[in-house]
């Protein structure tokens, strides 16, 4: 299993487990002294580090060597508008899982997410991070209205608008368009809207964004859950990590 947490790592490091994580490890799991255990904290790379039992609901984790080094974070950010709390989890969860380094929140006329819950949506990061392997702890900015979400954007940066009103082009053809130079392609950002969609004046205004390609998933309506997935794994196949 591999774990997030907070404490620096190092070898020797002795780090107590709280209830849960020890109960999690060893109950859930049924993990015991000689079962490895992956740690990282999003600074120090990932360490392999023993389970040494303290007691039968309790241990602490021995650090002993360092298995992969510290990464820089994913580059690409993913721009979305929240949407309802499960769904939220959801999106959050796939999208660090397809490469997003940053999940951006973004304010649009349609947002319907109730009060946006960051704290809740850090921790699915966190989460889907230790799931899928990701060593470096995915960005969640404070949630900004479009404009700025727009402004904030490195100029160079390729943003790539899941658009339904798109015309129906070839999505690959339109990403490589978008590549000056496929040795060194540029910063990436996908921006996907909420289930009401963008009103007609987002739209013009992403749309008049330089480096910016308007895409189509398809005919059919897809949940903006379903457009992260399908969208990240269409930029991450044809333009690579
Ligand atoms: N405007 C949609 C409607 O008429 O029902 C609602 C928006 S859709 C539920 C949520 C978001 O997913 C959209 O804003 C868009 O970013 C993305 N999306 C959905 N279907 C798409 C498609 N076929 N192609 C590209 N993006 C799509």
């Amino acid at each position: 299993p591999r774990l997030h947490v907070a404490a620096d790592l190092g070898p020797g490091a002795v780090l107590p487990l709280d209830r849960a994580q020890a109960n999690y490890l060893l109950n859930v799991l049924r993990r015991g002294p000689a079962d490895p255990v992956l740690l990282f904290n999003g600074r120090d790379g990932e360490w392999r580090a023993e389970i040494a039992p303290t007691g039968r609901k309790s241990a602490d984790l021995v650090v002993r060597e360092r298995t992969r080094e510290q990464p820089p974070r994913a580059g690409l950010q993913y721009l979305f508008a929240p949407l309802k709390t499960a769904r939220l989890d959801y999106m959050a969860q796939k999208a660090v899982e397809m490469g997003a380094g940053t999940l951006r929140p973004v304010i649009t006329r349609y947002t319907q997410g109730e009060r946006l819950n960051l704290d809740r949506l850090r921790a699915n990061a966190v989460e889907a991070a230790e799931q899928c392997g990701v060593l470096s702890l995915p960005d969640v900015p404070d949630p900004v209205k479009l404009p700025a979400a727009l402004a904030d954007l490195n100029p160079l940066c390729l943003l790539v608008f899941c658009d339904e009103d798109a015309a129906v082009s070839d999505p690959v053809e339109a990403l490589r368009r978008g590549v000056a130079d496929p040795a060194e392609p540029p910063p990436l950002a996908v921006l996907v809207g909420p289930e009401g969609g963008f009103a007609s004046e987002e739209r013009a205004l992403i749309l008049a964004r330089p480096n910016t390609v308007a895409l189509s998933l398809g005919p059919r309506i897809l949940r903006a859950d379903t457009a992260a997935v399908a969208v990240l794994a269409l930029v991450q196949a044809v333009l690579g990590d």
